[in-house]
């Protein structure tokens, strides 16, 4: 049951989406990687919508420079850890949610430490590098785990949700990891921080209700300079490694 306090914090959503729907979010657990450009506002609508736990990974501490996109962070926040001012923040704005940070980068390592001792329903991707994508994209694959993956550079992004077995994955696209380059900063416009973000927290969210209008099959190709939002259909390929792993 929704407490009183509750009912009234998700008036809103609860009016779009019902007090069952409500109530079932406060059960699920997402982890996210990564509290920086993406996974500020992912991080901030989570929380708001009332998801159950929210567990962030993320090592770094807030630059300047991340504070132009970074909209977690504040200025007096320089230097300080993103993960515990995340937790501190994202505190404040929902005391319903419980918000576990991880101060590590997620890895083919610690990764099924950290799988196995929580239960999580759902994965997203927030990181800035292609190395993650791919390994949460394999994670989500290995753990049958629904995962939500995001990209953007300047003015575009992309977004595309799994469900493992049955949707096409991010390996499917786009096969391998591009060869390393020098990691020279990615051009990006805040907004497109913020539109990407939001998607990201609305296929969560709608995943972990179970609704079907997503982004499955599906990479939304959007562009904030044109203001196009293109779906470009996305097949399985039979060669993929996610069609080896299915049971
Ligand atoms: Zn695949």
């Amino acid at each position: 049951m929704l407490s009183n306090d509750e009912k009234e914090r998700y008036q809103r959503q609860i009016l779009t989406i019902g007090e069952k729907n409500q109530q079932m979010l406060a059960t699920k657990t997402v982890l996210q990687v990564g509290a920086g450009g993406l996974g500020s506002p992912l991080a901030l609508y989570l929380t708001a919508a009332g998801v159950g736990t929210l567990i962030v990974f993320e090592t770094d501490t807030v630059s300047l420079s991340n504070l132009g996109r970074q909209v977690l962070y504040s200025t007096e926040d320089v230097g300080k850890s993103k993960a515990i001012l995340a937790k501190h923040r994202l505190h404040a704005l929902n005391p319903n949610v419980n918000i576990i940070i991880i101060e590590e980068w997620l890895t083919r390592e610690n990764a099924p430490t950290y799988l196995e001792k929580y239960h999580v329903d759902y994965l997203v991707d927030a990181s800035d590098n292609f190395e993650t994508k791919f390994l949460i994209n394999d994670l989500g694959i290995q753990y049958k785990i629904p995962t939500t993956i995001a990209g953007i550079s300047g003015f575009e992004g992309q977004i595309l949700s799994i469900i493992p077995g049955q949707s096409a994955c991010y390996r499917c696209i786009f096969g391998e990891p591009p060869k390393k380059k020098d990691a020279a900063p990615i051009p990006v416009m805040s907004p497109t921080c913020g539109v990407l973000g939001s998607l990201e927290a609305n296929e969560v969210i709608k995943g972990l209700l179970g609704m079907k209008e997503r982004l499955l099959n599906t990479l939304l190709m959007v562009s904030l300079d044109s203001g196009d939002f293109t779906k470009i259909k996305i097949n399985i390929n039979p060669k993929c490694a996610c069609q080896n792993q299915k049971s």
